[in-house]
């Protein structure tokens, strides 16, 4: 039921851009009108809180019935950025954002000289940069600015933004960045912040490998492994990942989250960006196969901790 969703309930409030400095939250608002497309697990409660924080914003999904009626809508990402001076785009995949932003209905025949595209999905730096210089060639400036924090810390609005593009670009985004997020760092050029993202994808990979393979030694080896999850926390191979995603492997609790199927998208661009800057990553590689795996073996709607069962499998058991 929509309006049951919190994420719902924070898209069905009207705008009161135009007659105030400041939100109901005493917050300023951003005077920018905003265009938002995808309202998927990220996308709805992101355009929630800019619609909570008072702003003008109009929203586009490809599946209507995800868009409230209570918000401005666009017919298409043409008419959303040609109606906004910054669109955000929040889409699943490489594919998906050259669709909604150089499609034939895409962003880049709406956008206005002088309005900003901020692509927050994690995709391609290569196809990023193409990107911005197809909407350069419009007089549209663009940023690409991937986030972390999963599902909750879009809900919190206390994501970490990962920004590339130019710095005077940036500073102008960057009141609507803070209605998103916490932790919002200016990278370098465009692309940057999908390099950034990349890079955080391979830590998080490795790191959930290795607390996957422990908890499964652990069990192997006799010793209970949520005894050993605890001990571990209290020293230095304490992390978020062996907090979080150690627990879930305990508790075969593999409901996304985020889906496997994005996370193998992601080790997919971790390799891609290896490639172009000639860096061979052989843990990234490692990661890489374990999670074709987990898309073989139809987990991809998992959540990505689910690679504690292919590990499990290795050693010849389930993990339970
Ligand atoms: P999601 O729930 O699967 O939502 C994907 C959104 O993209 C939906 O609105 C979907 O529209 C839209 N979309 C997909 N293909 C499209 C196309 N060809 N044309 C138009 N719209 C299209 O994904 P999500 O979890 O929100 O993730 C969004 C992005 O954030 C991804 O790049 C992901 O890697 C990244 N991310 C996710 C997380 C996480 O924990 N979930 C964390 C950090 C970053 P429909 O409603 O019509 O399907």
């Amino acid at each position: 039921m929509l309006l049951a969703d919190p994420r719902a309930r924070s898209m069905t409030r009207t705008s009161a851009a135009h007659v105030s400095n400041f939100s109901k939250r005493g917050e300023p608002q951003v005077s920018e009108r905003i265009g938002f497309i995808g309202l998927g697990i990220m996308g709805r409660p992101m355009a929630g809180h800019l619609v909570d924080a008072g702003n003008a914003v109009t929203v586009w999904n490809r599946t209507r019935n995800k868009m409230s009626a209570l918000v401005e809508r666009g017919e298409s990402p043409r008419e959303v950025a040609a109606r906004s001076d910054i669109t955000i785009t929040m889409v699943a995949d490489t594919p998906d954002v050259l669709d909604v932003i150089l499609g034939s209905e895409g962003v880049i025949h709406g956008v206005r000289r002088g309005s900003i595209v901020v692509d927050m999905s994690t995709i391609s730096p290569a196809a990023t940069r193409e990107i911005a210089q197809k909407l350069s060639e419009r007089g549209a400036e663009m940023l690409d600015a991937p986030v972390s924090g999963g599902e909750k810390g879009a809900i919190d609005a206390a994501l970490s933004i990962m920004v590339g593009g130019k710095p005077e670009v940036f500073e102008r985004v960057l009141p609507v960045f803070q209605k998103l997020g916490k932790a919002i760092v200016h990278l370098g050029e465009i692309g940057a912040g999908q390099v950034t993202k990349a890079c955080n994808q391979l830590v998080l990979s490795l790191t959930l490998l290795g607390v996957a393979e422990a908890l499964t030694l652990a069990r192997k080896s006799g010793v209970d492994p949520a005894k050993v999850r605890a001990a571990l926390l209290g020293g230095f191979a304490q992390s978020r990942v062996l907090e979080l995603h150690g627990q879930r492997m305990l508790d075969q609790n593999f409901e996304p989250g985020f889906r496997t199927r994005l996370y193998h998208k992601d080790m997919g661009i971790v390799m891609e960006t290896g490639r172009s800057a000639g860096m061979p990553l052989v843990g990234g590689a490692l990661a890489a196969q374990l999670y074709q795996v987990a898309m073989n073996q139809g987990l991809g709607e998992k959540d990505y901790s689910v690679l504690a069962r292919i590990v499990a499998g290795l050693g010849g058991g389930t993990g339970e």
